[in-house]
Order: C-alpha cells, then structure tokens, then sequence
C-alpha cells in the first residue's frame, strides 16, 4: 500500500478525539495510526513497516491475516453471527473439541469467555464453588487481567489501584533464579526452597481455607521466567495434598507459544483448570475460556454453574478457533515456534548477551523470550528501576525508540525486552529482528557502568 499520511492523520486526531486507552494517561500518549498487516509486520500510514517482535499483546500466534482463519470468519458471518449460548453450534462444540484434545489429561470441557480475565474470574468461581472455601493464592510477577478478581491476583503495579477489592488473594513467591526470592544458588536450591515458602505460606493462611492456587505455567508478562524442572510437579502436589485447586493460567503461554500446545506439556502436568484466551484464535476475534477437569466439572452435572456471558462461545470466534487451530496444525506452526526457538532466537539472543554489557540474563522457550537488561552485569542492578516512571524510565525508552527506527516492534516491560513474535516467523525474519535488537541494544548499552 502507498504511504498516505494525511490519512494517518485523520485516524490519529479522531482517535484522540474520542478513544479512550488502556493503562495511559490519556493526555500523554501518542498512539500510532496502524493501516495495516500481514504475517509478522504491520505498518503506518507514513510508510514505516515494522516486524512485530511483541505478537501484538502477545496474541498473533499465526500472524497476521491468515488467509484460512480470514476465510473461516467470512464463511461463518455469512451462515449464523451469532446466537446465545444456550444452543448448540456446530462451530462452538468443535472449536470445544480441538481445544480439549489438545489441553493436558482429562481437561474435557470447555468453557468459552471472550478474553483471557473472564477466563480467570471464571476459573476461581469454579475452584471456590467446588471447594467451598474463599482464598485464592497468586504470585508476585505475574500478570493474570485487568477484572476485579484477575487484577487482584496479578502480581504487578498495576494491581495497587485496584487492590482495596483484592479480599481473599493472597501472593506468594515463585521462584526466578536470576533474582531469587530466597538467596538459592541453582534451579535445584530455588525450586527446593520456592516450594518451602509456598508451604509456610499455606500454613499460615490455613490449608482448609483456600480455594486455589493460580499460577502462569511459564509467567510471561513479569519476565518470561521458565519455572526449574520439579517446581509445577511440587505444586501440583501440594495442591493435592490440601484438597486446593490448581489453575494454571496459559492465556500467554498457551497455543504454541512455548513449542508445544501448552506449556504444561514442558513440565508433564495438568491442572484442574486451566485458562486459555490470545493464541486460541490469534485475538482474530475475542475468545478465551476454561479448560475443566472431570472432576470439577461433575460439581456442576446437577447443580448450576452460577456463571455466564452473552457471548460465550460466539459463533465468530470459535470459527476462528477452528480455523486457527486446524492451520497450526496443518502448517506446522507449533514446530516451527520449537525450532525457531532452538535454533535461531536462543542461540541468537545468546549471542547478544556476549557482546552487549546491558544484557545481563536471556532466558525463554519457543517463540516466548527475555532479556533482562541490567547496568552491571555482575551486581545485576536492572536498567531502570522496578516500577519507573518519567526520566528514570528514559533508559528503556530510548531502548524502545532505538528499535522503532530499525523497524522493529519490541515488547518492553520495566528493565526487559521480550522476544516473542508470532509462531510464524521464519528463520529469516528472526535474523533480521535479532540485527534490529543488536543495533537497539547500544543505546542500552551506553547507560551500563
Ligand atoms: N492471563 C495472562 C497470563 C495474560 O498474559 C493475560 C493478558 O496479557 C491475561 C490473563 C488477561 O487476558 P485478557 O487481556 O484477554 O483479558
């Protein structure tokens, strides 16, 4: 398409005369006027192409536009948009179906929202219903939604608002051995003592109280921190043990993400619940859900389940989901976010860590990746400060900027940078988005000790 900026600037100013955004200072951001996408790029109106390293929020998981998920919702626009959730669809129980063959054990049914904190609030209902008991236990560094209960679980600033609603969540420590809550000095110490603390933890709020125990399989938005091999396995059973729920949360992790369908399958467990949203249908159209255990689903075989939306399993998206999900595996698409991973990202980013002061940890699966970048490698003292604002933020940003002009689209949260492109990239765009990252990082590098 030919860059037309007069157009950018008409979609710009009726933006700002009107749209009102997510987690910003309204008057202080400046959003850019998107014309369109394909693949692992968008781009402007000013003819300025970017690969998208961020997947959007972490979503594209086919990229952008695929011409099969494309074709499926025009298909299904034109025989039935809608409909309640009450009857049954064709799309709806198949899009169900290929959910729960692919979610670990028995987690048979499936229960469809419209993003991915419906499916958290969803799943605590579920477990607090099943359980009889209120507390729920989540951990510090994770994101779960911005709803009542999915805010107060996430382990992040931008629960602190809203953390007056936050009765009955309490927050743990899971283990990140690169800043480790408990001075461990392997995997082993971290996972070993990570466990610990969550018993005391459980201990000291009492077992019979809680409901369930929340956690990302692979936390994403906090820094992407791959738990040491045994730590869902120890939670698992310790849930077990205490008669509490285990959710794990794969609305980043999930469909693909990691090299596998769920991040579970890295770790060779399945929870009671699991939570799904983005890469089921690539955000084509709004879908997430709960994956439900046999047993948690037979809670609600004769009493109702107290819970509900008007656009639960909509017909549009999960005739995206089906799409989506049978290209993945047609193309392949899960297996190549493997082997890009192996092959191309990890070994490139961990060459970028060698030659770049600022890069003081990689860390990552598949197409799910950090780096942590740090002003003094050996002291480990992060960038910006947690949390920074304003001028202390500055680092980062310049970082960011520094990537936009090489035409890379970067994810950045406080001191890190995310690797995580859609499950698509091919081995060349990798490269050509690691040479971006390796001219951005000298800007980072020039605010190091
Ligand atoms: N859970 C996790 C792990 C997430 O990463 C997110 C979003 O980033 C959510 C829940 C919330 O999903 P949504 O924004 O679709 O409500």
């Amino acid at each position: 398409t030919q860059p037309d900026p007069a157009a950018g600037a008409a979609v710009h100013a009726a933006d700002r005369a009107h749209v009102f955004h997510s987690w910003s200072a309204q008057g202080l951001i400046d959003p850019l006027p998107v014309a369109g996408a394909e693949g692992s790029y968008f781009w402007d109106y000013d003819g300025n192409r970017y690969l998208d390293f961020s997947s959007q929020l972490v979503n594209t998981n086919i990229g952008h536009q695929h011409p099969k998920v494309i074709a499926a919702i025009q298909e299904q626009a034109g025989k039935l948009c809608t409909i309640a959730p009450g009857f049954a669809v064709d799309v709806r129980a198949e899009a169900a179906r290929l959910v729960a063959e692919r979610t670990p054990g028995d987690l048979d049914k499936i229960f469809f929202t419209n993003g991915g904190a419906e499916a958290v609030e969803n799943a605590v209902r579920m477990a607090r219903l099943h359980t009889g008991r209120a507390k729920v236990l989540s951990a510090y560094r994770s994101y779960h939604g911005a709803t009542a209960a999915a805010i107060n679980l996430t382990g992040d600033p931008r629960r602190w608002p809203s953390d007056t609603a936050s009765a009955g969540v309490v927050h743990f420590w899971g283990p990140f051995l690169y800043r480790s809550p408990f001075h461990a000095e392997n995997e082993a110490q971290e996972c070993e003592r990570a466990l610990a603390h969550l018993e005391d933890t459980i201990a000291f709020e009492g077992p019979q109280s809680i409901a369930a125990i929340i956690l990302e399989t692979v936390p994403g938005t906090a820094g992407i921190m791959v738990p040491p091999p045994g730590y869902l396995a120890g939670v698992h059973e310790i849930c077990d043990r205490h008669g509490i729920v285990f959710i794990l949360d794969e609305v980043m992790a999930g469909f693909g993400r990691t090299g596998h369908w769920f991040a579970a399958d890295h770790f060779g467990v399945t929870p009671d619940l699991l939570t799904f949203a983005k890469g089921v249908n690539s955000g084509y159209v709004p879908l997430g859900g709960v994956a439900i255990s046999a047993e948690i689903a037979a809670t609600f075989d004769q009493r109702p389940y107290p819970g509900g939306l008007t656009y639960s399993g909509h017909p549009l998206a999960c005739a995206s989901a089906v799409a989506t999900i049978n290209a993945m595996a047609e193309e392949k698409i899960v297996e190549n976010a493997a082997e890009i991973g192996e092959k191309v990202i990890g070994p490139g980013l961990r060459a970028l860590a060698e030659r770049h002061p600022s890069v003081g940890e990689v860390r990552g699966l598949g197409v799910f990746w950090a780096l942590e970048l740090v002003r003094d490698k050996e002291t480990r003292e992060p960038l910006v400060p947690y949390n920074a604002s304003g001028t202390a933020n500055a680092p980062m940003a310049e970082f960011a900027a520094a990537c936009k002009r090489g035409g890379l689209w970067p994810f950045v949260n406080m001191n890190r940078t995310h690797v995580v492109p859609p499950c698509t990239v091919t081995e060349a765009e990798a490269k050509e988005g690691l040479a971006a990252l390796d001219a951005a990082l000298a800007v980072a590098d020039a605010h190091t000790a």
